[in-house]
């Protein structure tokens, strides 16, 4: 039977991508995800979400994804307010509420990550997530994060840290060749292991490269060489406690020798939603991946690790899905 510290095998989850709106108060060096003006702003309607969730296929993860703080972005504020007004809404939390609430309706099992969040937000979303997220980046102060109040990371640190207080399963990362130096890896990876020493609450961390992209301030710049993904594939599994799981994002690099290394899944994969954070990536199909990382197997598993499943971190709202889903060793049971 495999293990999940046996590292046999590699897991991923199933999912559809739902950006609840691009409106963000940031604007970081790399991104292509925010909107930069009126016309490509939007907020997704309730109705657009039911129709994704009617089509889901197999998928067992609703991941929820927005800009942050988006009530607070200079000139999209009140584009902001007044779509979600037209929804019956006046938050982003709220709003995202609602839509998980119609995902455990649809069979779905929510991941939120809607940039930072309050204690009161995350309180008021723990019910209705089975994991949710939010991206370290780096503990470095850096030239991408100038104009990204949201992107100060003793912010993103205490959101995390909060988020251990409440017991919520938690998805992080760092992104990798965006500015940082090697200790600057290694001191966000330590700082992440900290907090999971204090808490228990952290699943996986994600090693996620920087790609430039067009028309961003940073599209003259270089992805990091594998290398240096090599080098803080093996340092993170050195720094980061065993039962953390390593999570590459296989539509953005070859996973095969970061397995070897100690990474150990590659997150959500969706057969009907593209990577809207990195939209130019399609995502591998399942066989592809499967002759890839051969002769590790490829595991499905739901949005929260079978650790927390078996330790009971979810609540009475989404039980039954667990229920339905996870089999015996936590993982997604075949044919449901
Ligand atoms: S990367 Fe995230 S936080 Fe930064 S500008 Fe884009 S959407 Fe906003």
């Amino acid at each position: 039977m495999p293990t999940e510290t046996s590292h046999r095998y590699v897991t991923f989850s199933r999912n559809i991508f739902i950006p609840v709106t691009n409106i963000c108060r940031n604007a970081c060096g790399y991104c292509v995800y925010r909107a930069r003006s009126y016309e490509d702003a939007y907020v997704v309607g309730t109705e657009a979400v039911l129709n994704l969730f009617r089509q889901r296929g197999a998928a067992t993860e609703a991941l929820f994804t927005s800009g942050e703080r988006p009530e607070r972005a200079a000139a999209l504020s009140s584009l902001f307010t007044a779509r979600l007004a037209e929804e019956g809404f006046s938050s982003l939390s709220t709003y995202t509420k609602h839509l998980c609430q119609l995902a455990i309706q649809h069979g779905l099992l929510p991941h939120c990550n809607l940039g930072v969040l309050s204690r009161k937000e995350l309180s008021a979303l723990k019910d209705v997530n089975a994991s949710m997220g939010l991206m370290l980046e780096t503990t470095a102060v850096l030239d991408a994060h100038e104009k990204s109040p949201g992107k100060d990371p003793v912010v993103r640190l205490q959101m995390i840290a909060e988020a251990g207080r409440l017991k919520i399963p938690f998805t992080t990362g760092i992104l990798i060749g965006i500015g940082e130096t090697q200790e600057d890896r290694i001191r966000s990876l330590e700082r992440l292991a900290a907090l999971h020493e204090k808490f228990g609450h952290i699943q996986e961390v994600i090693i996620q490269p920087f790609l430039p992209k067009p028309a961003t301030v940073m599209e003259h710049a270089s992805s990091p060489p594998f290398a240096m993904m090599k080098h803080t594939v093996r340092a993170a599994r050195t720094i980061l406690p065993a039962e953390i799981a390593i999570q590459v994002p296989p539509n953005l690099i070859s996973p095969k020798e970061l397995i070897e290394l100690g990474a150990s899944d590659l997150g959500g994969i969706s057969e009907r939603t593209i990577d809207y954070i990195n939209p130019e990536a399609p995502w591998p199909a399942e066989e592809d991946l499967r002759r890839k990382i051969a002769p590790y197997e490829l595991h499905e598993r739901l949005p929260i690790y079978p650790r927390y499943i078996q330790e009971g971190w979810y609540s009475d709202r989404i039980k039954p899905l667990i229920e339905r889903y996870a089999d015996e060793m936590g993982l997604r049971r075949k044919g449901h």
